[in-house]
């Protein structure tokens, strides 16, 4: 359980309230997380395809450890699978090693 702060009267509340116990205001309810969007940040995924892809370091990332020791033992499948993989991030379509996409927040 987390605390949050009210959005009328700025006093602090429980998460999981439903209305504010100070002003009595029906509380809007915090975004619920895609469960199918992975947790990994975006940009980080992008800039370490882009530069440290050759060596599947953007695999370890999400957690893809086998794919990233056959990167590194292939260059990033020399250069095109760096690649297809540097676009398939790009576009949001890559998944972390828990089959959740990797999209910009
Ligand atoms: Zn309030």
């Amino acid at each position: 359980m987390a605390l949050i702060y009210c959005r009328e009267c700025g006093k602090q509340i429980s998460d999981n309230a439903v209305a504010c116990p100070h002003c009595g205001c029906t509380l809007v309810k915090p975004v619920v997380v895609d469960p199918n969007k992975s947790d990994k940040d975006w940009l980080t995924c992008v800039l370490l395809s882009f530069f440290l892809g050759a060596l599947g370091i953007h695999s370890f990332y999400v957690g893809k450890t086998a794919i990233g020791i056959v990167q590194i033992l292939t260059l990033g499948g020399c250069g095109i699978w760096q690649l297809i993989d540097f676009i398939m991030i790009v576009c949001g379509s890559y998944r972390d090693a828990d089959g959740k996409l990797i999209i910009n927040k």
